[in-house]
């Protein structure tokens, strides 16, 4: 039931500039990619939003010697505090065309444009703000005075969020002073191509910024290339071990950002209302499309009853829709593969026993959605409390000691994130000691900041962004006599080696 109508609220669309077809953002400008374009579409449609360059391993090779280049001439050159005025520069950038970012990620990928407008972008422009201040301040970081940077990074992002995860990779690099290929998810590539063009508005020097767009294929070229020092990932676990497989003793540094699968712990002396509200912040955020999702609630079973009725009345006022409406709460799924995968795991959920609820909401004809979902009377055995699903989907279980909550949080191949939601810090404390995961929030969740580390344990992956600790992954110590490998210097060191 809809307690508030509210009339249509869209944000319009005429203050995007978009070109009909992107190539390649190589050496500081725009080139033709070897392979056959595609389109970016909106997952809220199936409308085609413009067409994209398909990179091939050639065009590969072209933008890693570009960043090599810009490395070795000019980038490598500058002083931290000119690398920080590129930084900043590209932070007021960012502030000043937020609106226009805002709306492209909400067409492109379909989260809300509450979110894009109020989360992703200001933290985007966060992200630069603080690695700026950084950049010349690198004797600080903590492994010791004139910490040198890698050289060049290769950097794979996931699609759910586009900009934000190009503002991880691409600001911490930057001020270590490193330079970069970036290739974003084939199913979001816009934002970051406006993002390139921001690079020539802060005319950054042509190189230290190269994106190229395409595929899985594109990206094992990415990172497989003999010329990249450094290798940051975020993505899936699947694709996550094969690149430590295939990146493994060629000397490059590898960060893994992959899934996880959180607990969202509710005791029973914690501020209910509250408690509720960070549940439906914790999964239906980006239609749960979130690595650190609270996909696993764990409530104290005296008050289990109580939570699920007044999350379930909760959920009767989510608006889903038009992602562009300023109104709307939940979005599209980004794409028809995870769209299936969602409703193969929640067809598995029902088959296994969980009892599937969803309130009552009309969907779009066209485009890929999906209901908000909570499945109650889940066991840890079942596949909808083990698989990452990666959707607007809830699992609900029980525990009735503090002891049997970390056990239940702990029993999972991931590590990622968690929550705790109790009246009392002692015990939040006590706890949050004892969950295995990179991130805990307490009475809160889904809060990021750039001075603060993010990342996993187990199969979550290793690596820390955020913080100085995002830092480090971009640098190696000064007084270490380490040259940056590459595979040029590689091959002349075996040859010396030889004679
Ligand atoms: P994905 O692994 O399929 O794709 C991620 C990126 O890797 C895309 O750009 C893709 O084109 C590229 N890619 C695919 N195969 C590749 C290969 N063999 N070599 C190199 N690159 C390759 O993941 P996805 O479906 O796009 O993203 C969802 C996953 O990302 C989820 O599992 C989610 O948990 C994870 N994620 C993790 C974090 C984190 O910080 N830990 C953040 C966001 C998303």
């Amino acid at each position: 039931m809809n307690f508030l109508e509210y009339a249509p609220a869209p944000e319009s669309t005429a203050i995007l500039n978009l070109r009909k077809s992107y190539g390649l953002f190589i050496g500081g400008e725009f080139v033709q990619g070897h392979g056959t374009p595609f389109q970016t579409i909106s997952p809220a449609t199936e409308a085609s939003i413009a067409e994209i360059s398909n990179a091939t391993a050639v065009d590969v090779d072209l933008a890693v010697a570009s960043a090599r280049r810009a490395y070795d001439t000019v980038w490598s050159r500058l002083s931290g505090a000119d690398r920080g005025k590129y930084l900043f520069r590209i932070a007021r950038l960012v502030q000043e065309r937020a609106r226009e970012l805002a709306v492209a990620e909400s067409l492109d990928n379909c989260k809300t444009i509450k979110e894009s407008r109020d989360v992703d972008v200001p933290l985007v422009a966060a992200w630069f703000f603080y690695y700026a201040g950084w950049a010349d301040k690198l004797d600080h970081v903590g492994i010791g005075p004139n910490p040198r940077a890698l050289g060049v990074a290769a950097q794979v992002i996931p699609w759910n969020f586009p900009l934000l995860m190009l503002a991880w990779k691409i600001a911490p690099a930057l001020a270590a002073g490193n330079t970069v290929v970036l290739k974003p998810a084939e199913t979001t590539p816009l934002t970051a191509l406006i993002f390139a063009e921001i690079l020539q508005q802060a005319d950054l020097p042509v190189g230290v910024v190269n994106i190229i767009t395409g595929a899985g294929d594109t990206g094992a070229a990415l990172v497989n290339h003999p010329d990249v020092n450094k290798v940051a990932f975020t993505g899936s676990t699947a694709v996550g071990r094969a690149i430590a497989k295939s990146t493994a003793g060629t000397g490059k540094k590898l960060t893994l950002e992959l899934g996880g699968k959180a607990a969202n712990i509710v005791f029973d002396d914690a501020p209910i209302d509250q408690a509720i509200e960070g549940i439906v912040n914790g999964i239906f955020f980006n239609q749960g499309q979130v690595c650190c999702a609270g996909s696993r609630l764990l409530v104290q079973e005296n008050v289990h009853d109580q939570v699920v009725e007044r999350l379930k009345e909760r959920l009767s006022t989510l608006r889903v829709g038009n992602p562009l409406d300023k109104n709307t709460d939940v979005g599209a799924i980004n794409s028809r593969v995870q769209l299936d995968r969602i409703r193969q795991l929640s067809a598995i959920g029902e088959e296994e026993g969980a009892v599937r609820w969803s309130p009552e909401c009309t969907l779009p004809d066209k485009g890929f959605w999906f209901a908000p979902t909570i499945f109650t009377n889940v066991s840890t055995s079942h596949r909808i409390a083990r698989d990452e699903i990666f959707g607007p989907v809830l699992s609900v279980l029980t525990f009735r000691t503090p002891a049997e909550a970390i056990a239940k949080a702990n029993n999972t191949p991931y590590g990622l994130s968690a929550g705790i939601w109790s009246d009392k810090g002692s015990k939040i404390l006590a706890v949050a000691d004892k969950l295995r995961a990179g991130v805990v929030w307490a009475n809160t969740f889904n809060q990021f900041d750039p001075a603060s580390p993010f990342g996993g344990y187990k199969e979550s992956g290793y690596g820390r962004e955020g913080g100085k600790q995002g830092l480090t992954a971009y640098l190696q110590s000064g007084s270490a006599a380490v040259q940056p490998v590459t595979g040029q210097r590689i091959k002349k060191s075996i040859t010396k080696g030889v004679k």
